[in-house]
């Protein structure tokens, strides 16, 4: 098991919309436990699949606190089948370094996707796993937080991470 690099704004695989996965396979496994452990390190609560330069519909999420950690959900084609209600969270992102902001999205949503066993998972989510798998979802569509905020505000981050990019020379 490797820890996977971690891709960033404005690298344009986070900007592409994911192809779904067709079959489960060895390589699919593999990628699913590295980034689970690239997650945990960083540390994270969730990652998408085009975060290590692989645009396909894969997410790991964990939003456990503490012990209860070290258990993620691995979805595969996950989709929202129903989202309801309001709320406000203010998230960052590892693909969005030294940044975070408000972001509105729907308080609860049911999401379908199918487990590394290729079988069916329902989960109905709240509060923060909410937040994470509508994030992580938005990912597989070339979505980042940032694209859910003022145009100011992305605007200006846009410009303060290509200063900071150019400082480190890349
Ligand atoms: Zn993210």
């Amino acid at each position: 098991m490797a820890l996977l690099p971690i891709r960033t704004y404005p690298d344009p695989v986070l900007a592409q919309k994911c192809r779904p996965i067709d079959q489960v396979d060895q390589d699919i496994r593999r990628l699913a436990e590295e980034m689970a452990e690239t997650m945990y390190d960083a540390p994270g609560v969730g990652l998408a699949a085009p975060q290590v330069g692989r645009p396909i519909r894969l997410i790991v999420v964990d939003t456990a606190e503490g012990e209860q950690r070290g258990n993620p959900m691995m979805l595969v084609n996950p989709e929202i089948l129903e989202a309801e209600g309001e709320l406000v969270f203010n998230e960052g992102c590892l693909s969005v370094p030294d940044y975070t902001a408000d972001v509105h999205r729907a308080a609860r949503v049911k999401v379908q996707a199918r487990d590394l066993d290729g079988k069916p998972v329902h989960i109905e989510a709240e509060g923060l796993l909410s937040v994470c798998l509508q994030h992580e979802i938005d990912h597989l569509d070339g979505r980042l937080f940032i694209d859910r905020i003022s145009q100011l505000k992305r605007s200006m981050y846009r410009k303060r991470r290509l200063k900071q990019l150019r400082r480190e020379g890349s």
